[in-house]
């Protein structure tokens, strides 16, 4: 996804300014969203014809959806979050910047793996999609058997070779954050390091440069959200379908722990205004239509039990099914403080 700088909606800054609050005929839902897809205005104004609710949305991307809710406090007008990474959701539930919700459609429709711890009080977010951090090579350089798990990235016999965005990057804590789930954090600091000496060239771009970099033989191995490499497949741009007819994907460790996955979710904002339409959102996202607008509309799978996409590009580059791992992506995102002190030791840039 494109990641752009805030543009407040009008009808936000009227309430800012000290409008009206809406009445009960026009509700109004203040969404902060960090998704950008255009897909997503069907999913809005099909929620508005089913409910009456007004969508206003201000977008950012997740670092800057938290820091300004950080910075409105008790005075946001912020109802409903939407973020695109667990790391990011998971600092917003420490920072306690949501107000947990019981929801008895949603802890039904959501396996646990996806959402935030439930407490007693309620649970934080709900992950609405997913999308797996995959390998992409060249295919006359590199023998898929030889980036087929994560760990051999940081093998010796792939010096070179890898190109990959900042580690810093939520994408990249949250992947490295599973990696010292499953392997303690010895070890994940020894593949970190391996990692960084494997590297062709400083981390630099988002995932989709990483792919066309392996295109212009700058490195032969990548790694990339699997949303980006389904936009690719299916773009007409003949440069686009040269590069991917070029590369191979491989979902890492199949044979073991699994493919890490990351989700595209939602919270209600800690100081909602109209908590129980913000609540209903997040409903509505888990039912099958919305699912399909929600994840299929930018290439991801749904995370809502008994919902199935049929897109050929996820079906043509998994193989239909994939081994996912099975640690709650919660436990993924309470090791970002851990992972960013090793990235800082490792010198992960
Ligand atoms: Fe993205």
């Amino acid at each position: 996804m494109t990641h752009r700088p805030f543009a407040a909606v009008s009808t936000l800054t009227l309430l800012l300014a000290g409008g009206t609050p809406a009445s009960a005929q026009d509700q109004v839902l203040n969404l902060y969203s960090a998704r950008h897809y255009s897909t997503d205005e069907a999913l809005y104004s099909n929620f508005t014809k089913a409910t009456g609710i007004r969508i206003n949305r201000v977008d950012s991307d997740d670092a800057g959806i938290l820091a300004r809710l950080k910075a409105e406090g008790a005075a946001s007008p912020a109802d409903v979050i939407l973020l695109v990474d667990a790391a990011r959701l998971y600092k917003g539930e420490v920072d306690g910047l949501f107000k947990p919700i019981q929801s008895k459609l949603l802890a039904d429709a959501i396996p646990t793996k996806y959402r935030a711890r439930d407490t007693a009080e309620g649970t934080t977010w709900f992950g609405f999609s997913t999308r797996a951090r995959v390998v992409v090579y060249d295919k006359l350089k590199v023998k898929r058997e030889d980036v087929d798990t994560y760990e051999e990235l940081a093998d010796p016999k792939n010096k070179g070779r890898i190109c990959i965005r900042s580690g810093s990057h939520p994408y990249n804590l949250s992947l490295f954050g599973a990696v010292t789930e499953h392997l303690g954090e010895p070890k994940a600091e020894l593949w970190l390091k391996g990692v960084v000496a494997n590297l062709a060239r400083d981390p630099k771009g988002g995932d989709t440069d990483q792919i066309k970099a392996v295109g212009a033989g700058e490195c032969q191995v990548a790694v990339s959200n699997t949303y980006y490499i389904a936009r690719l497949m299916r773009s007409n741009d003949p440069n686009d379908r040269a590069l991917m007819g070029k590369v191979g994907i491989v979902f890492p460790n199949q044979n073991s722990w699994g493919t890490h996955v990351n989700i595209a979710g939602g919270a209600v904002a800690r100081h909602a205004k109209n908590p129980t339409a913000a609540v209903k959102f997040l409903e509505y996202l888990a039912s099958p239509q919305a699912q399909d607008h929600f994840a299929n509309g930018n290439n991801e799978w749904p995370t809502a039990k008994g919902v199935k996409v049929n897109n050929p590009a996820l079906q043509a580059m998994s193989g239909g099914d994939f081994n996912s791992e099975t640690i709650p992506l919660a436990a993924a995102g309470a090791n970002t403080v851990k992972v960013q002190q090793m990235l800082d030791r490792v010198g992960f840039k």
